[in-house]
């Protein structure tokens, strides 16, 4: 008996000095494995009296079960450990500094033109767009401007060739899109416009554009000034914001109008960005040249329609009160973070 007592006492060392689950591992197989030296003990049962047996079988399974207790506890001990070590190792440190995350931006163009499709999403229209490289009949001559026409001249165009070229307003767009619906639909089209400029305080050789087309069996002059002075109103959170049509010459339109807004700046008494006149020039409009229509597949007879265009590079200047539209394109960042 002093040898399992012995015995026990060496498992418990053993057990103790274990730093990991494969050294207990080790220590389980040499006490209590199937060469183990408990289970050696087992062994020796049939040396005994028949008499004596039980008593020491007893003895024997409980040191086994005591070094199974032992073994137990010890792994239960090592797992606590681990986590604790694991969580010692991934602890946050809430004292830090925190690190910066820096916040970008919309652009105010970007801020602009979204303004202006959600207006004309809720009315109705879908926002259509359409290739930046157009060629010469989509952008010139489907809209009424033949080879030679002197309208042309208002647009100085970028040329790859003498067919293709950088599109000089978005309206091709709603030449392809006439020639491929048919009426009636109403559309809008955003998007980026190029024509040669030097750049100046109110030009910039790269610029947007969106442009609007409804075509159906009625309608009118009156609805489309109804449509751009809600919208005019709407743009420039003022429900009372005069809006004044001049007439205009558009080869794609007849009749056709600029569209001014009281200047927002010195509400109509005159300052040096609406050049003392009290109105801001904001786009053009008119109902839609039966010409075009007829270029497009569509019965000038049966359809009419309206279209508007409006630049909302400008008017982001005109409503944040900027005086050079080059300061949007300069990435300067402390002017744009103004508008963020
Ligand atoms: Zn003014």
């Amino acid at each position: 008996m002093t040898d399992l007592e012995q015995i026990v006492s060496d498992a418990e060392a053993a057990v103790a000095a274990t730093a990991d689950a494969a050294e207990l591992d080790r220590v389980r197989v040499q006490y209590l494995g199937k060469k183990g030296e408990l289970t050696a003990q087992l062994k020796t049962l049939g040396k005994l009296a028949a008499e004596d047996r039980p008593k020491a079988g007893a003895e024997i399974n409980a040191a086994k079960g005591k070094v199974q207790a032992l073994i137990d506890a010890r792994q239960q001990q090592l797992d606590a450990d681990a986590i604790e070590a694991k969580l010692e190792a991934e602890a946050v440190d809430v004292t830090l500094p925190g690190r910066n995350a820096e916040r970008g931006g919309l652009h105010p163009f970007t801020l602009s033109m979204r303004r202006i499709v959600r207006f004309f999403n809720s009315a109705g229209y879908e926002v259509v767009e359409g290739p930046e490289i157009e060629d010469d009949y989509h952008n010139f001559e489907a809209l009424n401007l033949p080879a030679h026409h002197p309208a042309r001249a208002m647009h100085d165009t970028f040329y790859f060739n003498p067919n293709l070229l950088l599109r000089t307003h978005t309206s091709p767009v709603q030449v392809r899109t006439m020639e491929q619906r048919k009426p009636p639909f109403r559309i809008i089209c955003p998007g980026r416009v190029y024509r040669v400029d030097t750049p100046d305080p109110s030009h910039l050789p790269m610029f947007n554009q969106v442009e609007g087309l409804l075509i159906d069996r009625e309608t009118n002059f009156a609805e489309l000034k109804g449509t751009v002075v809600d919208f005019l109103r709407a743009f420039y959170e003022n429900a009372s914001l005069e809006v004044r049509f001049r007439p205009s010459y558009f080869p794609f339109t007849e009749p056709s109008a600029e569209i001014d807004v009281q200047c927002v700046l010195c509400l109509g008494d005159g300052c040096r960005t609406c050049g003392q006149s009290g109105w801001l020039e904001v786009g053009g409009a008119g109902m839609v040249h039966p010409k075009v229509l007829e270029y497009s597949g569509i019965d000038p007879e049966e359809f009419t329609g309206f279209a508007f265009g409006m630049g909302p590079d400008r008017m982001a200047l005109i409503r944040y009160g900027v005086e050079d539209l080059r300061s949007f394109v300069e990435n300067d960042l402390r002017f744009l973070r103004q508008f963020n």
